[in-house]
């Protein structure tokens, strides 16, 4: 019998006239992966950042800062409330510094300790992690859940799958609930769920980002990080030979073979690898680190955890998968040369660039001015003669008081000889709101010449020194 081939190219291949065709694909069947638990300062580590991540993420909504939450961003009032910080959408220039910080410190990481953030702090990493603690708890380990897996439905596998399913539904409810508060006020919001009457918006969001949580975490898993991760795609061009990775040494390690506790593995010609497999069983993403680098490789660790607990029962010397870089593998380095490899003119500039963006980014919030302003023209009336023959051109302003007290702002213009504000001049703003002002400026007639000059508004916070000056324009008429 002759397989027919499906190409993920060409589609189907024929086979040659007359011979006897069985359908083969070329694409590999998916295999689920039961990653079995393992303990060990990696896997230490990276619960110390799930419980960080997750009390940052599930507590902050609930942190009160003053009258209201300490973070909140309310898109319907266009506010966003970090602590003392309200920013306004004319502060977009925070959320570009922000995602520049992330980027920088991102590329940083990456080039010092390969996919450190894939492995610790990754949500992705992070509600994998706690949808597999959960699976442990209500299915058992990773043998125990193939077991249920394969046998048959019983009362057994009911009430496990079922709790599972359980537990899994409550916490990516609860975390599409937490999401879904940090833009609508969570007290209210907890509210509005005992008594049943949230907003269509917030039930979608809420049911929304709760699916997402539920079917990445339980269910995609390393496919995420395999198929739709852009970060897996691109972050190998930042490792260079002297990226931390976690690696397996091979030279140490090979020929691998099962050998009792007590054989001395020189006699028997093997190296440190008694092919337990157990690496294998451990990996997130069902990967043989002992096959050298490759992209699925979240650098979890997990591998060299169980691997040092193998060592340690064989009595030989930890470390045979360890986070180490290819240069170090290769020359054989010790831990010190290493590390002083990682201080690299590549990790200085990028460092560099780090620091001076951070310290530009918190020199600019220390300076901000705690109000707004927005000028625009009257398009109704261009100019016109007031009484007592002066000229009158009429603008509209917008205050935005950017500080949770009340601020009484005064208005000066300049920039045409004899321009007055001839309207009110001291104007009063609600904390943290905006107020549109009719202003009227009027210069003598013979000011200056026909045309349009350009003058400058001074708007003065009473309560402090701050200044906003913008920019506008005159027009004397013909
Ligand atoms: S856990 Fe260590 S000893 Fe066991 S197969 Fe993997 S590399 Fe070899
Ligand atoms: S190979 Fe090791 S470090 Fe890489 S993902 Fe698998 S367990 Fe984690």
């Amino acid at each position: 019998m002759i397989p027919i081939a499906v190409s993920p190219d060409r589609g189907p291949i024929e086979p040659p006239e007359g011979a006897d065709a069985e359908m083969v694909s070329l694409y590999e069947a998916h295999k689920k992966i039961y990653p079995r638990s393992v303990s060990g300062r990696f896997t230490r580590w990276r619960w110390i950042f799930v419980f960080l991540t997750q009390i940052v993420f599930y507590g902050l909504p609930w942190l009160e800062w003053g009258q209201r939450q300490a973070v909140l961003f309310d898109l319907g009032a266009r506010r966003f409330y970090i602590f003392n910080l309200v920013l306004y959408p004319q502060d977009f220039i925070y959320l570009t510094g922000l995602l520049v910080i992330s980027a920088f410190s991102l590329f940083l990481f990456t080039a010092v300790a390969g996919r450190l953030w894939c492995g610790y702090a990754c949500p992705q990493t992070v509600y994998t992690e706690i949808f597999l603690w959960l699976e442990k708890q209500t299915e058992g380990d990773r043998s125990a859940r193939m077991r249920l897996d394969a046998g048959p439905w019983n009362w057994n596998k009911v009430w496990r799958k079922s709790a599972k399913q359980f537990l899994w539904i409550a916490v990516a409810l609860w975390t599409g609930f937490t999401f879904v508060g940090y833009f609508t006020p969570i007290h209210a919001l907890g509210l509005e769920v005992v008594q049943r009457n949230m907003g269509s918006w917030e039930v979608f969001w809420t049911l929304f980002y709760g699916f997402a949580t539920y079917g990445n975490a339980g269910y995609m898993r390393e496919q995420v990080c395999k198929h739709m991760c852009p970060y897996a795609r691109f972050q190998s061009a930042m490792f260079d030979k002297d990226t931390l990775i976690v690696t397996y040494d091979e030279a140490r390690g090979e020929p691998r073979g099962a050998r009792s506790r007590k054989a001395d593995p020189v006699s028997l010609n093997l190296g440190a690898c008694v092919n337990c497999s157990l690496c294998v069983q451990v990996c997130p993403t069902g990967i043989d680190i002992r096959d050298g680098l490759q992209y699925e490789c979240i650098g979890c660790g997990a591998c060299a955890d169980v691997c040092d607990t193998v060592m340690d029962k064989m009595g030989y010397a930890p470390g045979l998968i360890k986070y180490s870089t290819q240069n170090a593998v290769d020359q054989k380095w010790t831990g010190k040369q290493v590390l002083r490899h990682v201080l690299r003119p590549r990790i200085l500039i990028y460092t560099a660039i780090l620091g001076a963006i951070v310290v530009a980014m918190l020199v600019s919030l220390a300076l901000r001015t705690p109000f707004k302003v927005d000028v625009v023209r009257d398009r109704g009336s261009l100019a016109r003669i007031a009484a007592g023959g002066r000229i009158e051109n009429v603008y509209r302003l917008q205050i935005m008081n950017a500080t949770e007290a009340s601020q009484t702002f005064h208005i000066a213009a300049g920039g045409v000889p004899g321009l007055q504000v001839a309207s009110e001049q001291d104007v009063t703003v609600e904390s943290t709101q905006s107020r549109w002002v009719a202003v009227r400026l009027q210069a003598p007639f013979d000011a200056a010449s026909p045309g349009s000059h350009t003058i400058q508004f001074e708007v003065q916070a009473q309560s402090g020194t701050a200044t906003v000056s913008e920019k506008s324009v005159f027009i004397v008429p013909r």
